[in-house]
């Protein structure tokens, strides 16, 4: 390509990041970097209101996290920075007052009190108050005022916001990488405010005065910044500046299909919406801590609402960076999934080594101390094959570090007979008197000692045996082999387990 891309993330921290804003910072990285070009960072933080302690350094961190890490932010540097909205504020001041000075931007002065008075009456009336060329004239600003007034104004202690003076009547026409063709009226819109009355710019100034300094090529961001367009392509027009590229990637919907994927949807279907865990007193988990790979949430992301248009579903980061096709992102909604991002999670689980698995394991919060590292290899290997994720891995292996803390009650009542006290004791014997703890040889044991059984004046059946014994050792009926596990444990601590249980019998 022959123009040098620059792309950019531009969160607001105004709380964790969503993995809808992780889909658009990854779009962002994946175009980019395919392209050679740079992706940025930029913290929008000029809503002070809004501002939330810790959302920035979460982003950073999440993004880190799932290796879409920026090549200019406030962490990396860069030439264009800062990269911090709040200490660009002489930048948009500088740049505003051009707008002024042009007449496309104008002092208005008008308290809340009355604008909420225009709206009741409009609505009174059955119309929208829209503060625009239709009733700018009968407003408080500098256009209805007199040049002295209004410097009068200025000069006291009056609060006043800068509006932009959008146009009557201009159709403004552009196209959307992801939408095509956009047409819109200006005549519809209103006069935004440009810079608040507490010294602040709006996202919409600082937004366009920043993609332009620092060089933006290409607008990737979500649908619901599609209404500002208009306005964006007015300001660059005011200001005449060259326009970036646009693209406005679909929303992500709800599990159910219904609405967007927000917190409290995602609550309801019991869907995480954070990469990471969030929160101090009361932590919401997110999908790092359900035990999801960040190569898996990536993968998933990316397909939601693009697609390579062939069969192929599994994906690295590097492979999506070849294969990235802006114009292949689909204009509808994506609906979110959580089995199928499991299933991402399980495929690449299962490409790891059991050596990778320990580490993740191991990190995960998981004490496999127990064991040597070739016998925890060994146990990985072998339950990777059923796992969905870290927390499943766990659940499959922890019988081999830990004795079971409980036992699962809908389980246990399968398991139990008459019979289960007695054949339990007779197995502890017979465990005992073992003189190889090899897992072949376990098995044929446990083997011959359930024929025998069957033999037996009882009739025993081999599950009156097999069932309770995995409950002893596992504390469940699932699980991997249970000559391998007794194997793997010791006898001396299988007979403990079985007595154990025996104890709660
Ligand atoms: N700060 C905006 C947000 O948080 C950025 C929108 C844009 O990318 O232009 O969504």
């Amino acid at each position: 390509m022959a123009e040098n891309i620059r792309v950019r993330f531009a969160p607001s921290p105004t709380g964790p990041l969503h993995v809808g804003g992780l889909r658009t910072a990854l779009f962002n990285y994946l175009f980019a970097k395919q392209g050679g070009g740079t992706f940025i960072l930029r913290i929008e933080d000029t809503d002070k209101k809004r501002k939330v302690d810790g959302a920035e350094e979460y982003i950073i961190n999440a993004l880190k996290w799932c290796g879409v890490s920026a090549d200019e932010s406030v962490i990396a540097g860069g030439d264009a920075g800062p990269y911090r909205q709040s200490e660009r504020n002489q930048l948009y001041k500088k740049h505003l007052q051009t707008l002024i000075d042009k007449g496309f931007a104008y002092y208005a002065f008008d308290s809340e009190e009355a604008l909420d008075h225009h709206r009741e009456d409009h609505q009174k009336k059955g119309k929208t108050f829209i503060y625009n060329w239709h009733n700018r004239l009968k407003l408080k600003n500098s256009i209805s005022l007199s040049k002295e007034k209004t410097q009068e104004l200025l000069n006291g202690a009056e609060p006043y916001v800068v509006r932009f003076k959008c146009p009557e009547n201009q159709t403004i026409k552009t196209t959307d990488l992801i939408r095509g063709f956009v047409e819109v009226e200006s005549s519809l819109l209103d006069d935004k405010i440009l810079y608040k009355s507490d010294g602040t710019p709006t996202y919409h100034l600082a937004n366009v005065i920043d993609d332009h300094l620092m060089k933006i090529s290409h607008v990737i961001r979500g649908e619901e910044w599609l209404p500002s367009l208009a306005l964006h392509c007015l300001l660059y027009e005011a200001f005449g500046w060259k326009k970036p590229l646009f693209a406005h990637i679909p929303l992500i919907l709800s599990p159910s299909g219904k609405g967007k994927l927000s917190k409290r949807s995602g609550e309801k279907a019991g869907v995480p919406v954070y990469p990471m865990a969030w929160g101090k007193e009361s932590k919401i988990n997110g999908y790092k801590e359900e035990g999801i790979l960040p190569e898996a949430l990536i993968n998933f992301m990316a397909m939601l609402g693009w697609g390579p248009g062939n069969e192929k579903e599994l994906y690295t980061l590097e492979e999506l960076v070849k294969d990235f096709d802006i114009s292949k992102i689909s204009s509808a909604g994506a609906q979110f999934d959580f089995e199928k991002l499991k299933w991402f999670n399980l495929k690449h689980l299962q490409k790891k080594s059991g050596e990778e698995l320990l580490e993740l394991l191991i990190s995960f919060g998981c004490n496999t101390k127990g064991l040597s590292k070739e016998k925890s290899i060994e146990i990985l290997n072998a339950a990777k094959e059923r796992s969905n994720t870290l927390k499943d891995l766990w659940g499959v292996c922890c019988c081999f570090y830990e004795p079971p803390k409980t036992y699962d009650e809908k389980d246990r009542k399968k398991a139990i007979s008459k019979n289960t006290k007695v054949v339990l004791e007779s197995l502890l014997e017979m465990l005992g008197s073992l003189d190889s703890e090899d897992a072949e040889n376990i098995r044929a044991r446990i083997h011959k000692f359930c024929e025998d059984a069957s033999k037996g004046e009882e009739n025993i059946k081999m599950r009156e045996i097999m069932m309770p014994l995995r409950m002893a050792m596992v504390g469940s009926l699932s699980g991997l082999d249970i000559g391998f596990i007794i194997s793997s444990v010791g006898i001396k601590e299988s007979c403990n387990r079985i007595s154990g249980f025996i104890k709660t019998l």
